[in-house]
């Protein structure tokens, strides 16, 4: 048996994998990333990076070579939530204007090569069969390269960032809470000739639409509508596709004077789940510890700060003379933290609930307020901390208290125990849920 030791194995090597190789590997650690994948190698996902990640690209030194491969920043939004339509900017975060959308392929090869660049050693087309335990904790992986003979690989981690349908997590067994089933479909794909003046999204009834500028002057539209309608989906996808369009003001008709430029990717394969984070001489990092739902396009710039706060804790039990994961204690109280409150409104959105009056009048107060509509898209990139938005005190200041009597009379007249605003105001217990909960069959997609 082929024994080497590392400090650290990663197992994935996308965005939270290769992110936690570089962070790790600039502080001086022995990493070993690696993929089953060969890179350039896309992936079912869009590819929207809020303000946030972008910010730790930027700190990190890696968005310039981004924006070098032509990726164009998005710094305009449109709003249509049906009733109201808002324009404006995603607020300011980190030195950082604007949102990206880089292709997979571009910005997963773009960490790799700094993973490297850092000292990492990444290997790629290299399958991990399994996760190796000692007396009583992980102490490395098995797997090979294509065609070539297992062997095993030592460390005193193994963080498993394979991805929302972990080997590693289910290796260790890692407990799933605050689990949530999956309640939407997903169909994208890549247009050309579409006239755009920045990002642009969409709420109808029980459809959810994100057009977005990536490279090589494309435009990704992407269309997200209840699971329940899977099969009928499925079964006419472009007509189902175009059909959500023609709701959005002239988007079919921008769409139709342009061409497809690509297939359709479509999915229901959308779990909502955390997983606890570590546990002797292993951790999780990405989606493989959190995964929700893409409405709210979070997983990428949750990944990045994943990594970060991963690499903070791991770094934080060095030197000390104890065990990596001594360090990783807080790690999954400040993960829950950041996360949390953004995982509750995107479920929230996911599950399609009919608007309620109360959102309009909260959506129609924001009309010509400039910096209130700002500070709301700032909701969505995850710069306006939802709690604070979601208060009451935030709701009176933008309502005035007449506005907020109305609304509390309605829902009270309504008979409702508590009113909430679809997705302004939510109200989630924060419980934890048994370990098997509503447990997630993957489904593939195509
Ligand atoms: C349809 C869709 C749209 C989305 N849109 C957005 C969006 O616009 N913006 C956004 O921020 N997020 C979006 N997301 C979420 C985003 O894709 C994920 O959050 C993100 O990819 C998570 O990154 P990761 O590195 O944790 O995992 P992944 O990207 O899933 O990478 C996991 C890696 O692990 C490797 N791996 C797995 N098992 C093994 C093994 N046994 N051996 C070796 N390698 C292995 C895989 O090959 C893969 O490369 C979307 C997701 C979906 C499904």
């Amino acid at each position: 048996m082929a024994v080497r030791g590392y400090d650290v194995i990663v197992v994935g090597a996308r965005v939270a994998g290769a992110a936690t190789a570089m962070l790790l590997a600039r502080r001086g650690l022995r990493v070993l990333a690696v993929d089953r994948a060969r890179f350039p190698s896309d992936t079912l996902s869009t590819h929207q990076v809020q303000v946030p990640g972008v910010a730790l690209l930027n700190r990190w030194g890696v968005l310039d070579r981004l924006r070098a491969a032509g990726t164009p920043a998005t710094r305009q939004v449109r709003f249509d939530s049906g009733h109201v339509v808002l324009e404006g900017r995603f607020p300011a975060y980190g030195g950082v204007d604007a949102l990206y959308s880089p292709r997979r392929t571009l910005l997963d090869s773009i960490l790799v090569d700094a993973a490297r660049a850092a000292g990492a050693e990444v290997r790629e087309g290299y399958l991990v069969e399994e996760v190796v335990f000692g007396r009583d904790r992980v102490v490395g992986i098995r797997g090979h390269e294509k065609g070539g003979t297992p062997a095993t690989e030592t460390a005193r981690l193994v963080v498993g960032a394979d991805g929302k349908h972990s080997m590693v997590a289910d290796a260790v067994g890692a407990r799933r809470y605050r689990q949530r089933p999956a309640s939407t479909l997903v169909s994208y794909t890549y247009w050309g000739g579409v006239a755009m003046s920045g990002g642009e999204l969409y709420q109808r009834p029980t459809r959810a639409v994100a057009a977005f500028p990536t490279n090589d002057d494309l435009t990704m539209i992407y269309v997200e509508a209840p699971r329940t309608e899977f099969e009928s989906f499925r079964s006419d996808i472009e007509g189902h596709y175009l059909k959500t369009l023609e709701q959005c003001a002239d988007l079919a008709d921008r769409v139709r004077a342009g061409q497809r430029a690509e297939r359709f990717r479509t999915t229901p394969d959308l779990p909502n789940t955390f997983r606890v984070p570590y546990g002797p001489g292993w951790a999780l990092v990405g989606d493989a510890g959190v995964v929700m739902d893409p409405i709210t396009a979070q997983g990428i710039g949750n990944a990045l700060r994943d990594a970060e706060l991963l690499a903070d804790a791991i770094a934080a039990g060095l030197g000390r003379g104890q065990p990596f994961d001594a360090g990783l204690a807080g790690h999954q109280r400040r993960r829950d933290a950041a996360i949390g409150p953004m995982y509750d409104f995107t479920t929230d959105l996911a599950a399609f609930n009919p608007p309620r009056p109360a959102d309009q009048q909260l959506l129609a107060a924001l009309r010509g307020r400039q910096a209130e509509i700002d500070r709301f898209l700032g909701v969505f990139a995850g710069v306006t901390p939802i709690k604070e938005y979601r208060s009451l005190g935030n709701v009176r200041r933008l309502l005035g208290v007449h506005g907020l009597a109305k609304i509390t009379a309605a829902t009270v007249g309504a008979g409702l125990r508590s009113f909430r605003l679809r997705p302004l105001i939510t109200e989630h217990p924060e419980h934890e849920q048994p370990a098997n909960a509503g447990s997630e069959t993957s489904a593939s997609a195509w």
